[in-house]
């Protein structure tokens, strides 16, 4: 696997020594509010990332973690507490709010076929690593303590603060960040901070330095990488947005903590989605989570495949139009390979027959393009010309195309098998399970030709609510 190194500005090749563990890491959710289209790009292409690691062979250990304390909302150290302005907008307490937005992104992975990483680590779960990590640091001599407010790294301890973002720091100083009384330098920055007088915040823990008091929202990236990725990994992730603070500071802590450099080999950024053109944000009503694409008839997988036309360090405009392009292309896509399945035996597709020549091409194409910086739009493009190449017998199309979806994560032979129909202007997500589940008995018993049992198959699914025809391309069910 070749990536573009943010740390180098090159595309490198990863490179691990033989039967050791490929360590990486991706920045998680903040958890105080609904997982959005935004969150469902980045983590998908991350799922593709680590799927793809794997199909070359690496022994992937993958660790994301929960932000649920500390995060405030501006890049500074001052500003709202994100999950305290989640708990005051839904009325209920930091720790419900923290649990409730946790499963929902956890449902959101779930629906858009996301692995889950090996480790998935809350910063609550681990003050104790953050703590020690500040104490080491103070012992070392990078840290200061503001009178009130916390502990500050100075980042003119380090010679090489801001690499990752080539950060121009005489610049800085002049034009400083967001200001902070007492601050050495304006690049310092929070490493544990200290309740307020009459700020009565829900999460606050014992400290050395104060007995109410929390962490900065960079120290839990670094002590839990560490913690379970040792002092230097492979790999990093996360949004565009993290290079100039969040994550030039994880580097400034976990180096001068250990004393190892590099903290991490490479560094992957994800650039971000825009909605219609514009930036999301709630003022312009256009922050969308699963559900809306569901409610609004389409399959997560449409969302999927749409997210992965385009190459994860660029742009990418969302428009409701793209995605109904993209659902069109998934149901001609799950119709082919429903044909297909009708026509060659499973048992056939898996066995080990030797590969054609032109089979060998489509799958040398495939990979180069997703070894190549993870170009999943060259990959999908070759799925489709593959699919279309009428010379490709289809034992091979299949054979292929459940290997490339290994990669892709569209969940084709699974949805294929289970969902033998057409959803006419709904999703197949909001069908019931007994639906689906009837819809593939009946499909059986048309195969099996046992009419009546079909016929009584329809009548349970219209007592449900639902109503089955059968066109030419199967079953096709729409809501009564
Ligand atoms: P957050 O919950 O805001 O901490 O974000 C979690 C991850 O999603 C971070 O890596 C962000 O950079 C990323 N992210 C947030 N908004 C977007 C967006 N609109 N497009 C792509 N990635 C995003
Ligand atoms: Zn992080």
């Amino acid at each position: 696997m070749k990536l573009y190194n943010t740390l180098s500005k090159a595309i490198e090749e990863i490179k691990v020594p033989e039967g050791k563990e490929l360590g990486l890491y991706a920045c998680g959710p903040t958890v105080y509010d609904y997982t959005h289209l935004g969150h469902l790009r980045k983590y998908t292409l991350d799922d593709v990332l680590v799927r793809a690691l794997r199909k070359d062979g690496y022994k992937v250990k993958h660790v994301q973690n929960i932000t649920d304390v500390g995060h405030l909302s501006d890049d500074g150290d001052e500003g709202e507490d994100k999950l305290e302005k989640g708990a005051k907008k839904y009325g209920e307490s930091v720790w419900d709010i923290a649990k409730r937005f946790e499963n929902y992104f956890w449902h959101s992975m779930d629906l858009i076929g996301v692995e889950k990483p090996d480790i998935s680590c809350r910063a609550t779960d681990h003050i104790e690593q953050q703590l020690e990590m500040v104490k080491t640091l103070e012992k070392k001599g990078f840290a200061y303590v503001i009178d009130g407010d916390g502990v500050y790294f100075d980042t003119s301890k380090l010679d090489d603060y801001g690499k990752l973002a080539r950060l121009k720091l005489d610049d800085l100083k002049e034009g400083a960040r967001v200001e902070t009384k007492g601050k050495k330098n304006p690049t310092d920055f929070a490493l544990w901070k200290f309740e307020r007088k009459g700020e009565n915040r829900a999460m606050v823990w014992d400290s050395p330095w104060h007995e109410r008091s929390f962490p900065g929202w960079h120290i839990e990236c670094s002590a839990m990488g560490m913690h379970y990725l040792g002092d230097q990994f492979e790999i990093h992730t996360g949004g565009i947005d993290h290079i100039p603070v969040h994550h030039t500071n994880e580097i400034a802590q976990a180096e001068a903590s250990s004393g190892k450099k590099p903290f991490v080999k490479v560094w992957v950024h994800h650039n971000f989605l825009q909605i219609e053109g514009e930036k999301m944000s709630k003022s312009l009503g256009n922050v969308f989570n699963i559900d809306d694409v569901v409610e609004k008839g389409f399959d997560p997988e449409a969302l999927r495949l749409l997210f992965l036309t385009g190459h994860y360090r660029s742009e990418m405009n969302f428009t409701w139009n793209n995605l109904a392009g993209s659902q069109k292309a998934w149901n001609r896509l799950l119709k082919m390979v429903m044909n297909l399945r009708d026509k060659v035996k499973s048992d056939e597709v898996f066995s080990e027959k030797g590969q054609s020549k032109l089979a060998a091409n489509y799958s040398q194409n495939f990979y180069s393009a997703i070894n190549n910086d993870l170009n999943t739009a060259q990959a999908i493009a070759t799925m489709w010309d593959m699919m279309k190449d009428s010379k490709l017998p289809g034992r091979e199309k299949l054979f292929l195309l459940f290997d490339f979806d290994s990669v892709l994560g569209l969940g084709l032979e699974e949805a294929s098998l289970s969902k033998n129909a057409t959803f006419k202007g709904m999703s197949k997500v909001k069908a019931p399970q007994e639906v689906l589940d009837l819809l593939e008995q009946r499909d059986q018993a048309r195969k099996d030709q046992k009419w009546e049992k079909s016929d009584s198959i329809r009548d349970q699914i219209a007592e449900l609510g639902y109503k089955v025809t059968d066109g030419s391309n199967g079953q096709e069910v729409e809501k009564l």
